[in-house]
């Protein structure tokens, strides 16, 4: 397994293809280091004995032992395991852990090249490919990005109905040796400091979007793709030091004519299974959001708790309430994850047909508790925004910046009139305002609560999925029933327990 000082080396060594700003960047330029810093963390935290069980796992292709981000669920315990690790280690750093794109693309791809290669017995090879790419990307521990979201174009039409073809990323040419790609994949989170990056479908298609049913990894600074990175860095701190200082970055990856050998492809025009694959990496994603979320709202529990305490507000009512509400989200988020995990089989549900055995034999979560976990606390995110701007009141707007307090002149005012509970120095209440300000008034801060609305998918999508994987109609008959109406059915719900 690698080191944080192994991966950044990698970084240093690949090729100029990101555009920011206007120029053309080196990976490790000091911009990116907040970001490089924070998936750092899963390299230091995995050589820890204490984190050994929840940060790393036995490769099921060697027998060796690999990061946990590299691995291919083989039971419940993974899952649960996965989910775990992922809280913990956004709970480190504060935020997004930002390598989950990475095991969760990886996981879709494993499962649904397999099946695709059921379409044509003989003539394809994905999986098989996939298995290759997949062993290089264990042994060497590397990070990947999952670029999953075209640009789309006009949201009422369908990838072959656009009027720009390359809306959605398509299949341009296919050549003997591989196919030719184009199109742009968006806000593709640290992509600009991946070693890989994994490309697959969007959305559902038909048998007139086939171009479209394309997914491939390639390393980040492939011929043929550029990327435009923004950046999400928090204001520098000369005098007073966080704790710990997340980045975050998003790319536009633009591909134009860019060759993608057959080794490295893993869907090449099976329209049914671009649409799973598109379904499953977000169901693999919601399930990552089970950990992540939690850990995020332990975060703003600890802010709001702490902004009350500042302001001596903490024993009233509606503070109560509002850090119970909190709770209940975390909680409720995570406890439908945990569901997910212990419920997991190797099973997708498919339009029609229901849940059926998918893939080689690995482990899925289970998906009304992924996308039940996803929705609720996905959009609790502006709420607790607004709880936090209540219990702080007008000051994470308005803070003075920290050189003002640096400054002989202001900083001993300024420290007087910040002090608030007469038991927390002023200093530390200085620190705290200055900490949720990042939080909730910075350009980051507000991307940030953007990813966490829409990411892994807008609440729509889980409703979507939500409603038509729940068996609504038993629900229908058993209230017929107890109604005393036609077609009712006593035993529409007679219980059978989840098998494990
Ligand atoms: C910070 C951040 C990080 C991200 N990271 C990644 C990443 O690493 N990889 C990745 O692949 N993606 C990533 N995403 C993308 C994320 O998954 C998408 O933003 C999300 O799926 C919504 O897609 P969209 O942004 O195109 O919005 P849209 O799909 O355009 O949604 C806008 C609105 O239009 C509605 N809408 C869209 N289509 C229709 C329709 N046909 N009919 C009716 N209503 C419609 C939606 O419900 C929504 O209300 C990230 C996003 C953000 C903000």
């Amino acid at each position: 397994m690698r080191t944080k000082q192994d991966f950044i080396n990698g970084l240093a060594k690949m090729k100029r293809n990101i555009y920011y700003d206007g120029q053309l960047i080196d990976r490790t330029d000091e911009l990116q280091m907040d970001c490089i810093n924070t998936i750092g963390t899963t390299y230091d935290e995995a050589a820890k004995p204490e984190f050994e069980d929840l940060m790393t796992a036995t490769s099921h292709l060697t027998g060796e032992k690999i990061n946990r981000f590299t691995h291919i669920h083989q039971n419940t315990t993974d899952l649960h395991r996965k989910q775990d690790m992922t809280r913990m280690l956004c709970q480190k750093v504060g935020g997004c852990i930002q390598r989950c794109m990475g095991i969760d693309g990886t996981n879709a791809v494993y499962n649904v090249s397999y099946e695709a290669d059921k379409v044509k017995p003989g003539e394809t090879n994905y999986h098989e490919n996939f298995k290759k790419w997949l062993t290089r990307f264990q042994r060497e521990d590397l990070v990947a990005a999952c670029a999953q979201t075209d640009t789309k174009g006009d949201r009422m039409l369908r990838p072959a109905e656009q009027p720009n073809p390359g809306a959605y990323v398509r299949i341009k040419e296919r050549l003997k040796d591989g196919i030719v790609v184009e199109g742009c994949k968006l806000h593709i989170s640290e992509a600009s400091v991946s070693d890989e990056i994994i490309v697959l479908p969007t959305r559902a298609l038909r048998a007139d979007d086939s171009d479209y049913a394309v997914a491939f990894a390639v390393p980040g600074d492939w011929d043929g793709m550029t990327q435009v990175v923004t950046i999400h860095n928090f204001r520098t701190r000369e005098h007073y030091k966080r704790g710990f200082m997340p980045g975050y970055t998003d790319s536009y990856l633009i591909f134009d004519n860019c060759f993608i050998p057959w080794e490295r492809v893993f869907l090449a025009g099976e329209h049914m299974h671009g649409g799973i694959l598109a379904l499953l990496f977000a169901l693999f994603h919601r399930h990552s959001y089970s950990g992540c979320k939690p850990a995020i709202g332990d975060v703003i529990l600890g802010q709001a708790a702490l902004a009350a305490e500042v302001n001596n507000i903490y024993k009233t009512e509606h503070v109560r309430e509002k850090l119970a509400e909190i709770i209940m989200t975390i909680e409720l988020g995570y406890a439908a994850g945990y569901t997910a995990s212990d419920l997991g089989k190797p099973e997708v549900y498919i339009p029609g047909m229901g849940f059926v055995p998918f893939g080689p034999g690995s482990y899925i979560p289970h998906s009304i508790y992924c996308n039940v976990g996803r929705c609720l606390s996905g959009e609790a995110v502006y709420r607790e925004a607004e709880i936090l701007c209540d219990i702080s009141g007008g000051v994470t707007a308005t803070f003075p910046h920290e050189k003002d307090f640096a400054n002989p002149v202001t900083g001993e005012p300024l420290l007087k009139y910040t002090k608030r509970n007469p038991k927390i120095s002023a200093e530390d209440q200085a620190q705290f305002w200055r900490y949720l300000g990042d939080y909730l008034c910075s350009a980051s801060g507000g991307i940030m609560n953007i990813g966490n609305y829409h990411g892994g998918g807008s609440p729509i999508m889980e409703q979507i999925a939500i409603t038509t994987q729940y068996d609504i109609e038993s629900r229908k008959k058993l209230v017929r029933f107890i109604a005393g109406m036609s077609g009712g059915d006593r035993e529409a719900l007679a219980p059978k327990p989840p098998k494990k």
